[in-house]
């Protein structure tokens, strides 16, 4: 993969400052707006993998900014960050098409890890979107457009909501996904629902795609939070 270009804006210079520093040091290259025609420009030069958007700017409001980009890029993954309380705004945010936020003050841990899932996650919908690209892992090859999966016990064919479970277990490689997630990503539920249906689809998944699946390498059991997907044990 080519090293992954942000576009920040952000008009807080230390916060502006530190947000570089670290995401340089994970060996991303970022361009810096402070302003919201400077993100304009910014963006009209070339294109990026991802934008962090702050929302208050001197000169324009980030949610704008948003909606602007989201035209002319619906595929691209779009971070906004908002001040603590700015609830409406969050929201107002998600309408405008951003993907994810984070809410400031926030842990520089918690934010590189939402960039680098959000990074992952496009380039494998952009994967998808290129067709007959499989997913390798152990002696797994899958394939999630047409569902057909050869493993070393033979070639299966998936349910969709198989496929949806492990598509998201694939976008979020090594992170923990909590019980809630993954009910509402495969299934739309809520968290509150009857949740062995999840358990149950963990249990088949292993028995797919583990060499020995009482003792799983790949779909791991995280205690009391939910499941982990891990490509390379
Ligand atoms: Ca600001």
């Amino acid at each position: 993969m080519k090293q992954p270009h942000i576009l920040l804006v952000e008009d807080e210079t230390h916060i502006a400052q530190g947000l570089i520093f670290n995401l340089e040091l994970e060996g991303f290259l970022v361009t810096h707006a402070e302003t919201g025609a400077a993100a304009y420009e910014a963006f009209g030069r070339q294109p990026y993998d991802l934008v962090i958007l702050d929302l208050m700017l001197p000169d324009s409001h980030g949610i704008d900014i948003c909606q602007q980009m989201r035209k002319t890029s619906p595929q691209l993954p779009i971070l906004i960050l908002t001040a603590l309380g700015e609830e409406q705004d969050r929201v107002n945010g998600l309408k405008a098409g951003a993907d994810d936020y984070l809410t400031k003050p926030f842990s520089l841990d918690e934010f590189l890890l939402r960039v680098s899932g959000m990074l992952r996650r496009s380039t494998w919908y952009q994967a998808t979107l290129n067709r007959a690209e499989e997913y390798l892992f152990g002696s797994n090859r899958i394939n999630l457009n047409n569902l057909q999966a050869i493993t070393a016990g033979g070639n299966i064919r998936l349910t969709e909501l198989e496929g949806r479970m492990l598509e998201s277990f694939f976008a979020n490689e090594g992170e923990t996904l909590t019980r809630a997630e993954l009910l509402k990503s495969v299934w739309g539920m809520s968290e509150d629902t009857e949740t062995r249906t999840l358990d149950n689809f963990i249990v088949r998944l292993r028995k797919y795609f583990e060499t020995n699946p009482a003792e799983p390498k790949y779909f791991l059991t995280v205690r009391g939070r939910g499941y982990r997907f891990v490509r390379d044990p």
